[in-house]
């Protein structure tokens, strides 16, 4: 048997979840280890969050400057290279690993290269190093489902398309889920000819149905493809893929093939064979206190299968850390975590949507980017927010397709959360000119007193 060591909190992965529950754990002055087996930040850092949206804003300056003369500026040659995106990529990525090492270094925490498997419940071994621990958080996130009929050389998944070195001339991405319209808003945007096969009706099924129409109305480079399955995926050397459809079956052909039809939870070896418990989607069934069906050992992030954000994440690890050092009064909240999208405009929304509830008395009030003088002076006028408040006023849910919507939503989630009436959330000043001033509209439509709407 190799070196022995024990801590009072041991933890699997440092991504989003696991980094922040470490650190947690050293500040309550626990004795706390953890085990990495690739780069710290997890795939928030190296392979999804940071890398897309560092993608996404170097894309987005593009459009901006092919745009320069709407801002009365003359035109400047602008052009793009998948190479340097790529190497800014990794340049910010590189960064804030290095960040997550030093923090992680600084509160006394113990890194552990490599991977990590259960020898017991409350055992665990990297190569020939074994570890005891009062309490054990997995955090061991997911990764991309790869379904066989898929299995081409060459094929992308999110952990692959960032390591492209050159912008293919057409792509067909599976999953016009988030992840799939991120990488539309990519790709259409370098140039090559995109089309988005999605099973369901609509893309981006979580939101609601007007923010899907109006993206894809938006989006008028790329194809959308809804209802639609694929039937055989083949490669000769371009993809080639049978995809049937309400109007019948095509044949869809591509330089390069994406898929991004969801993740699925990566457990670490010999978990299984302790018998704990499972969800119906294979992720580790957790109570509010992230305590899973084995005692002292809990589970945080992606791989619970839910809630697949690196905030729920970081939230679902303060929860557990804060059990295992005494306060279990502190329990997950599922309901008002808000959903982000970072398309052109951007989508975001927090609260729970009418469907199949009463909705009678719900009262609802818009507001459209148009008519907003801030949007007005950055050249934006695609959009809206949307405030649906519940029979007594209280704000139930905020849907924002707006520039900054992202941002914007944290203001109305606290609002969503302390359950605002509508005048409560009206009663603070406003600056002026801001996009902040799109939910006040909205606010004041549920009144009826929004005197700026068209
Ligand atoms: C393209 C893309 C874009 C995204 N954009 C956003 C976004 O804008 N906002 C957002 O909130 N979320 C976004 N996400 C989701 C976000 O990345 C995840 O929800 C988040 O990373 C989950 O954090 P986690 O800590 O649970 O797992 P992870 O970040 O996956 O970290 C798990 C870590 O555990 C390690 N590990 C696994 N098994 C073992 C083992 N046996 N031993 C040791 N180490 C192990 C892995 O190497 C990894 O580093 C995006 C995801 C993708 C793919």
């Amino acid at each position: 048997m190799g070196a022995e060591k024990a801590y009072d909190l041991f933890i699997i992965g440092a991504g989003p979840g696991g980094y922040t529950a470490a650190l947690l754990g050293a500040r309550k002055g626990l004795r706390v280890g953890i085990a990495e087996g690739s780069d710290c930040g997890g795939t928030c850092t190296n392979r999804g969050c940071i890398p897309a949206k560092s993608y996404i804003e170097s894309i987005n300056l593009l459009a901006h400057m092919k745009n320069a003369s709407r801002f009365g500026i003359d035109p400047v040659a602008a052009s793009v290279s998948l190479e340097n995106l790529q190497r800014r990529k990794t340049r910010i990525v590189g960064r804030l690993v290095k960040g997550i090492e030093h923090l992680l270094s600084r509160s006394g925490v113990d890194l552990f290269r490599g991977s990590a498997r259960f020898e017991g419940e409350k055992t665990i071994r990297i190569d020939d190093r074994f570890i005891h621990a009062s309490s054990i958080i997995i955090a061991t996130g997911s990764r991309p489902k790869r379904p066989t009929l898929f299995e081409l050389p060459g094929m992308l998944t999110s952990d692959e398309v960032f390591d492209l070195r050159q912008a293919p001339g057409s792509m067909i991405i599976v999953g016009g889920g988030v992840i799939g319209m991120e990488m539309a808003h990519i790709f259409s945007n370098l140039g090559a000819e995109v089309t988005v096969i999605e099973a369901l009706e609509r893309v981006l099924s979580t939101e609601d149905e007007e923010v899907s129409k109006s993206l894809v109305s938006l989006y008028r480079k790329v194809r959308f493809m809804t209802s639609a399955r694929v039937a055989a995926a083949g490669k000769d050397p371009e993809f080639v893929l049978t995809v049937d459809n309400p109007a019948g079956r095509e044949t869809l052909r591509a330089a390069s093939l994406l898929l991004c039809i969801g993740r699925e939870p990566s457990l670490p070896a010999g978990l299984v064979h302790l018998g704990i418990a499972l969800t119906p989607s294979g992720g580790i069934q957790t109570d509010g206190s992230m305590c899973t069906s084995l005692p002292g050992v809990y589970a945080v992030g992606d791989v619970t299968g839910e809630h697949m954000y690196a905030y729920v994440a970081s939230r679902e690890a303060e929860v557990a850390v804060a059990h295992i050092t005494g306060d279990a009064a502190r329990t997950m909240d599922y309901s008002v975590v808000p959903s982000v999208v970072f398309t052109h405009p951007e989508i975001a929304s927090v609260g729970r949507k009418p469907g199949g509830r009463d909705t009678t008395g719900m009262r609802k009030g818009t507001f459209p980017v148009s008519a907003l003088g801030r949007a007005r002076t950055m050249e934006e006028s695609e959009g809206f927010a949307t405030i649906t408040c519940d029979p007594d006023g209280i704000l139930e849910r905020v849907t924002i397709m707006a520039p900054h919507a992202t941002e914007l939503i944290a203001w109305a989630t606290l609002a969503v959360e302390r359950r605002l009436h509508v005048e409560e959330f009206l009663r603070p000043s406003y600056p002026h000119p801001t996009m902040a001033e799109l939910l006040k509209e909205a606010a004041e439509d549920v009144l009826g007193l929004s005197i700026n709407k068209p």
